[in-house]
């Protein structure tokens, strides 16, 4: 009997995720005994080209890390539907957009200005940027087209499956690969990890304690039993979906958010927002700003990995007043 068919691919990605995939060592050999790996670009030499010949739903589960950034990274997320029975977005730039999505707070005319105009390290007199397509003498050069907007994969595609996590733990992964062997995946549309919050995972000691000032995390050694809230240091756990195995909270460092809103949630900054603001001890306006002023980083800290998906999508651009120059 023919082995099942398995493709990974990494779009606007730090390439994380698909080390968590090597990650799991030895185990890699039974993914490779149990299923052919048809196209994985950071390890096996297979072309588009491969993968456009090939007839539609032929691959069985299809990995797809990172977010969508460019019009290469969303054609190939197409391509990949269509061949593919099963589609996973892994990790957290798939399943919410993760750090590419901060790109939203701004714009690609910013970016380019930023990176190729005011950056200290250009070299760029003419004040070149880049183009889609650019004639030379030997013929046309194509780049991909750079969106003003990132994207999480299941905005470009419909996604049976969630795997969050930056990246996903090893354990996930498995998990996952060996539903996938035996045929017992969940329903579609599951997120792969815990419906509880972080939070409620969490043994740390709770006792209702208001804080009156922010911490970042150098700025205090925290008490490694007691709630990292509580005791003044964003803990982005309330607004968490479980499942990682509290891996930074055991490292006695606050969770970041990388496993996106708990079930039921929809924007997972807005949850965090009213978390924190509900452990202050402050009641008038004018000691809460100052101590929301604490937050150093706030779009970085309640939106670091859920941007794309939020409500809040992308910053609005400014409205150009009539008749301004
Ligand atoms: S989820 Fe994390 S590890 Fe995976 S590609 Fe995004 S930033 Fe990298
Ligand atoms: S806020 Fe963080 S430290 Fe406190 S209970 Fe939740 S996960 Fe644990
Ligand atoms: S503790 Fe939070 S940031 Fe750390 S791995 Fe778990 S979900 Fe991600």
């Amino acid at each position: 009997m023919a082995k099942p068919k398995i493709a990974l691919y990494w779009a606007a990605s730090c390439g994380g995720c698909d080390v968590a995939v090597l990650d799991t060592n030895e185990k890699i050999l039974d993914i490779a005994s149990i299923a052919d790996i048809v196209f994985w670009p950071i390890a096996v030499d297979f072309k588009y080209h491969h993968v456009e010949a090939m007839e539609d739903g032929v691959i069985d589960l299809c990995l797809f890390n990172g977010a969508l950034r460019n019009s290469e990274q969303e054609k190939i997320a197409k391509l990949l539907r269509a061949k593919s029975k099963v589609m996973v977005a892994f990790g957290a730039c798939a399943c919410f957009g993760g750090i590419p999505a901060l790109a939203n707070f701004t714009n690609r005319d910013e970016i380019f200005e930023r990176a190729y105009i005011e950056a200290p390290s250009n070299d760029n007199a003419s004040g070149t940027l880049p183009q889609t397509l650019t004639k030379v003498n030997e013929g046309e050069l194509e780049l991909p087209e750079f969106f003003d907007t990132v994207s999480n994969l299941d905005q470009v595609v419909v996604v049976e499956y969630f795997m969050p996590g930056c990246p996903p733990p090893v354990d996930l992964i498995l998990k996952v690969v060996d539903a996938f062997a035996t045929g017992q995946l969940p329903p579609a549309g599951s997120v792969i990890a815990s419906d509880k919050t972080l939070c409620d995972e969490c043994d740390r000691t709770k006792e209702e304690k208001k804080i009156t000032r922010i911490y970042r995390p150098h700025e205090i050694i925290p008490d490694p039993k007691k709630c990292l809230l509580e005791q003044g240091i964003i803990c982005c756990g309330p607004a968490t979906r479980g499942g990682c195995g509290l891996r930074c909270i055991k490292a006695n460092m606050p969770c970041r958010g990388c496993f996106g809103p708990p079930l039921g949630v929809i924007d997972q900054g807005a949850k965090m927002l009213s978390a924190l603001t509900s452990t202050y001890e402050a009641k008038e306006e004018e000691e809460i700003a100052r101590l929301l002023s604490e937050v150093v980083d706030p779009a970085g800290t309640f939106y670091r990995f859920s941007m794309a998906k939020s409500l809040l999508r992308r910053k609005r651009p400014v409205p150009v007043e009539v008749g301004a120059k």
